[in-house]
């Protein structure tokens, strides 16, 4: 048996009242959000979002736990982390001799977090923070020295930490951070 053909549903109509009414109900919208003091808009760089301890942000190396395994250079996905030849003079023989150590490539890094968690003596950490500014794609690549360092972070110097909490009735609301929270 056919099938009955389809009955094309009828377009509403759509008139210059109802274009008006549209914009008038979102822009209500936005008033009424705007004047709410429970706003959960960021006044960013006013303030900043306090993340929580384990956040996965920027990494840095602790040089003096590295053994110079390689296995986050192999582990990452992204190829953002790789082990470049150094040479260095050995403390005990006094010879000169080449190590690989790990560097970092946040141009291409997408914070996974898997060169962290293989690491067999947590050598690498995360920063809890995930707002740095470089001012151009070639100082988002961190050699050896500028890799030991956690990246400068500006907003938590000059900003109010706040903190976002899930509410009953709101849902996501923003709270001022009381110091010491995790
Ligand atoms: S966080 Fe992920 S992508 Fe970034 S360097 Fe580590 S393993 Fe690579
Ligand atoms: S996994 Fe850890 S110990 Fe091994 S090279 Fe990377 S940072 Fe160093």
């Amino acid at each position: 048996m056919v099938p009955p053909k389809p009955v094309p549903k009828t377009k509403p109509r759509r008139g210059i009242f109802h274009a008006f009414k549209g914009n008038l109900e979102a822009l209500m919208i936005g008033v009424k959000y705007f004047i709410d003091p429970k706003r959960f808009t960021l006044i960013y760089p006013k303030e900043y979002n306090k993340l929580r301890e384990g956040y996965r942000g920027f990494i840095v190396l602790i040089k003096q736990k590295c053994i110079n395994c390689a296995s986050c250079a192999r582990i990452c996905p992204a190829a953002a982390m790789k082990m470049i030849r150094i040479p260095e003079v050995d403390e005990k023989t006094g010879k000169q001799k080449v190590k690989n150590w790990p560097v970092i490539d946040y141009r291409r890094c997408i914070f996974c977090g898997y060169c962290v968690d293989v690491c067999p003596t947590e050598a690498l950490y995360h920063v809890p923070y995930h707002d740095v500014v470089y001012q151009n794609m070639a100082e988002m690549y961190l050699d050896l020295e500028s890799f030991q360092k956690p990246p400068e972070y500006k907003a938590a110097e000059e900003g109010i930490p706040v903190r976002y909490i899930v509410d009953e009735e709101r849902g996501l609301v923003k709270v001022p951070y009381k110091e010491g929270e995790k």
